[in-house]
């Protein structure tokens, strides 16, 4: 097996679980008082993913990415999840097979989950957006709007208990912020009250695995697998054995 600092770059101190920030963009009202909705048990899940997947993202016709994607992209994992990751939406190959992060940067993403001592079948993964934007384009404001009940339902069905943002647009999303991703990365986030049932959910922002790839240096894959090992603090899972 490779070594996990060959994978993710090279010495790197392992950081305590942080305690949590407040977000700059908190809402005035106190998340505490929002209104979340009863927690399905845990067999219930996986059958209201699937009716969303099946019944409604699958034909869906909300927004314009419907009408050059081959596959929808729902999203998929452990319906009971502890971990959640969100990134964009699906690239070329994500939209060719219908799974989520499947290409490259799905590559890079599944060997983070691997360091972290975790399968992608244990945490779940999804998406902005559903559908491909073309050329790999940012999802708009309005297609991000168009698609934001799935994902917000997705949530709310899973709670898990930590959501990795990966990138600007997802983190701009969830947090309800234009703070750049270099700034909030690495430092607990709180989800603000962007749909009921989500509210008070811990974030940690970090750097998408695209841009990963694009930065492909000590600094910033340092940076990601500091990010991954607070949140491996907070789930309290301990570094895997290397042999
Ligand atoms: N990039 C994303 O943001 N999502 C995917 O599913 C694949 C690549
Ligand atoms: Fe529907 Fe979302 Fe696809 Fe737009 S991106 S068509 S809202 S599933």
């Amino acid at each position: 097996m490779i070594a996990i600092e060959q994978l993710l770059g090279g010495e790197f101190i392992p950081v305590k679980c942080r305690p949590l920030d407040v977000p700059d963009f908190a809402p005035a009202e106190a998340p505490a008082e929002a209104s979340q909705a009863p927690a399905l048990a845990p067999e219930e899940k996986a059958a209201a993913l699937k009716a969303i997947d099946e019944g409604e993202v699958k034909v869906c016709t909300k927004c314009d990415l419907c009408q050059g994607r081959h596959n929808t992209v729902f999203g998929e994992g452990d319906p009971n999840a502890r971990l959640m990751f969100v990134g964009e939406g699906p690239g070329k190959d994500e939209d060719a097979t219908g799974h989520p992060f499947v290409g490259r940067a799905g590559e890079l993403l599944t060997k983070m989950i691997t360091a972290m001592g975790l399968t992608r079948e244990q945490i779940f993964i999804a998406n902005i957006v559903k559908c491909r934007p073309p050329n790999n384009r940012a999802p708009t404001p309005d297609e991000t709007a168009a698609c934001w009940d799935y994902l917000m339902r997705q949530i709310r069905i899973i709670q898990p208990e930590v959501i990795v943002t990966l990138g600007n647009p997802s983190t701009h999303a969830l947090l309800n912020t234009k703070v750049g991703i270099t700034r909030l990365r690495g430092s607990w986030q709180i989800m603000p009250q962007i749909a009921d049932g989500v509210v008070g959910i811990e974030v940690m922002p970090t750097f998408h695995p695209a841009y990963v790839l694009r930065q492909y240096n000590q600094d910033t894959r340092g940076k990601v697998w500091s990010d991954l090992q607070t949140v491996m603090g907070r789930l309290g899972l301990s570094l895997p054995t290397k042999n």
